[in-house]
């Protein structure tokens, strides 16, 4: 079924939550099973190219996974991009609306070399708003954004069409 396939396989659906009426995508078996994450690891990486990106910036939490895995195997660094409040130092912050509430993303002020090109994790897109908050971070800490990737895109909820500037990667969208 290739890798759209082993990730619907190993994708939980999870009704009514974290409220009412929302069908939350569970993405952790895939995290979970050594060869699954492997695949999706190699499979993001090998999209963009080793050599093509200097750093890999993960947003929490989820994020943080898919990013120091891709970051080790790349051979680059990686940067977290944090709810409000977590990070210790000056930094830069972005407000934002989900699609259940809002929610704030910090990043270091420092947290790239001027220039540096970014690549952007994250698991699941859906409205946007979390990818669109981060990658204007990026920007504003002095970062060059080489990529936005998730493992999966729900298409419905038109995440794509607020990211038009930098086209989203999806290893499965639905
Ligand atoms: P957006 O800002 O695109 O509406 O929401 C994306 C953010 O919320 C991501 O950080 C993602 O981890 C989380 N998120 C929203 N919906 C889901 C979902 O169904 N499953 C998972 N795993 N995360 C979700």
């Amino acid at each position: 079924p290739g890798i759209a396939g082993l990730i619907a396989g190993l994708a939980v659906d999870v009704p009514d939550f974290p409220q009412p009426g929302i069908v939350f995508k569970d993405l952790t078996p895939l995290f979970a099973d050594g060869a699954a994450f492997r695949e999706i690891v190699d499979a993001t990486v090998a999209h963009y190219g080793v050599g093509s990106f200097d750093v890999v910036a993960g947003i929490e939490a989820r994020g943080f996974v898919m990013a120091a895995a891709m970051a080790y195997a790349a051979g680059v660094g990686v940067v977290p991009v944090r709810k409000a409040g977590k990070l210790p130092r000056a930094t830069h912050a972005a407000q934002y609306a989900l699609e259940y509430g809002s929610a704030a993303l910090e990043v270091h002020t420092d947290a790239f070399l001027p220039g540096q090109r970014v690549l952007v994790v994250d698991d699941v897109l859906a409205t946007g708003g979390t990818a669109e908050a981060t990658l204007g971070l990026v920007e504003r800490a002095g970062g060059v954004v080489a990529g936005l990737t998730v493992m999966l895109e729900l298409e419905f909820l038109g995440g794509r069409q607020r990211l038009a500037a930098h086209p989203p990667h999806a290893l499965l969208r639905v």
